[in-house]
């Protein structure tokens, strides 16, 4: 299990993030997500595999529920088909037309998988696309390091594409 200091980076092909906009394209004006795959090396996330939301996901305006289902069972096939090297890095998700920040719903589901033992991740990713057509932002957030009682904060994450 990792522990603070969080992550700081976040490196995710080029590849990758282009299909991640082709299906905030495809979806908009709904929302779309899905998660991320990878592995952590220090303080980098290095994103490898992304899972699209899945059949059963609901898409709405302005709130996206996943297929949790689909996402636990395409992250064990992950994580089996590389003997163990990818594991579950966090979750994306777009706002079309939104702002690139997160909702408040957004930090409470990015906490609540930060304190699921069954996630396995502590640190969690969330990477967010905010934007329409041809113009996506792409912003990556993570919790901050534990501090005695104190609910941990959002921070950014520097996005590195490769
Ligand atoms: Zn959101």
């Amino acid at each position: 299990m990792r522990s603070a200091p969080t992550i700081e980076v976040c490196w995710m092909p080029r590849g990758i993030q282009q299909d991640l906009e082709e299906l905030a394209r495809d979806w908009e004006p709904l929302e779309v997500g899905g998660v991320l795959a990878g592995y952590w090396n220090g303080q980098a996330a290095i994103v490898t595999d992304f899972v699209g939301p899945g059949n059963d996901a609901q898409h709405h305006r302005y709130t996206f529920v996943p297929d949790d289902e689909y996402h636990v069972d395409e992250i064990a096939r992950l994580y089996r088909e590389s003997n163990g090297a990818t594991t579950y890095l966090g979750d994306w998700h777009t706002h079309p037309s939104g702002t690139a920040r997160l909702s408040p719903l957004d930090k409470r589901t990015l906490r609540r998988i930060a304190n699921a033992p069954e996630a396995r991740c502590p640190d969690p990713l969330m990477v967010l696309f905010a934007g329409s057509g041809h113009r996506w932002g792409t912003q990556v957030f993570t919790l901050g390091a534990t501090r005695s009682l104190l609910p941990r904060s959002i921070v950014p994450v520097e996005l590195r594409i490769f």
